[in-house]
């Protein structure tokens, strides 16, 4: 496998009237080609807030405050707006937002829509060559190429999504970045995007990043999870492994807050308490007025995040010897 994507200690925060939210600190993580990551945790977690650093399209309060964003080996943190816009967005690292039905404009025809995404990032391809490429991808997504010429409020929601797809790989990117791929759709037309985000790894050798607060939606397409609480990445590795033997206390309560269709059924629990609001964070264990098993150390100390097995981390101070 090739590493495509390093994320080395990101710190990201947003600039308030009250002070800094510290979104998302110290996060670690890798994705390789052909690789399916999933960014798992709560609503304000902070991973809709990596996913837009690692385009650097933060809302502007945002700030990336430390780190480095390594893609192919270049930090992306040091590249201009220029460059980020030349060469990264939608040629290297492309994002689907979350709820595609407000993304497409509803004035112009998804065919023009698409060409303009790809004309404005790759100038020297024609009309003619974009309105060809456009069929292709309709036609790899699972959509009738013909209907390339309809206007976004003419299909269905699921038919959007797969639009917004084909018009987020539409450069060729090295990695495709789903944000919530599965909200406001049906159980069945989201099993059908799940589907088609695997095919699209398959065949074309894309890396995925896929970010929910479902972890059932992530376990049908990744093949690794890392896991945020209030902002910090709490246990990551193959994601076989950690559903078998989550280590960390958050993890253990998300997953039994999840069910399971392919096991036995099983007591539903919800988290008790709330996470905690990121201008002011919890010293210690950010999870400690929640977590069941805090310690003292917990309240006064930050774990850190270490390997406990080959590619498996996490940050418990259960887990320190
Ligand atoms: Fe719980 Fe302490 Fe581990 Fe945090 S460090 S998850 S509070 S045991």
């Amino acid at each position: 496998m090739m590493l495509l994507l390093e994320v080395i200690n990101l710190i990201t925060y947003y600039q308030t009237r009250r002070g800094y939210v510290r979104a998302v600190e110290n996060v670690d993580f890798t994705v390789e080609k052909g690789e399916a990551l999933g960014l798992a945790g709560e609503s304000g977690c902070g991973k809709t807030t990596v996913a837009l650093s690692l385009l650097k399209i933060l809302p502007p309060n945002g700030r990336i405050m430390g780190g480095r964003i390594l893609f192919k080996g270049k930090d992306l943190v040091k590249l201009s707006e220029d460059e980020m816009r030349k060469r990264i967005r939608w040629k290297g690292i492309s994002l689907i937002f979350q709820g595609a039905m407000n993304a497409l404009n509803p004035v112009l025809t998804i065919e023009d829509q698409i060409i303009e995404a790809i004309r404005l990032h790759e100038p020297n391809v024609s009309k003619k060559e974009a309105e060809e490429r456009g069929k292709k991808l309709f036609e790899l997504v699972g959509l009738e190429p013909n209907r390339i010429k309809n206007y976004p409020h003419e299909f269905s929601g699921g038919m959007r999504q797969r639009a917004m797809i084909a018009m987020a790989i539409a450069c060729n990117p090295n990695i495709l970045i789903a944000d919530e791929p599965g909200t406001a759709l049906d159980v069945i037309v989201q099993a059908q995007i799940l589907k088609l985000l695997n095919e699209l790894k398959q065949k074309l050798g894309l890396s995925l990043i896929v970010i929910s607060h479902d972890l059932s939606l992530i376990s049908e397409v990744c093949d690794k999870l890392v896991v945020m609480y209030a902002g910090k990445v709490v246990e990551s590795g193959n994601i076989v492994r950690l559903f078998k033997d989550p280590l960390h206390p958050y993890t253990q309560a998300l997953i039994r807050a999840f069910p399971d269709i392919k096991e036995e059924r099983r007591k539903i629990e919800s988290i008790p308490g709330n996470p905690p609001n990121l201008l002011n964070p919890p010293q210690g264990c950010r999870f400690h007025p929640r977590c069941k098993f805090a310690m003292d150390i917990c309240k006064k100390e930050a774990p850190k995040l270490i390997e406990v097995s080959k590619n498996h981390y996490v940050a418990c101070h259960l887990m320190e010897g």
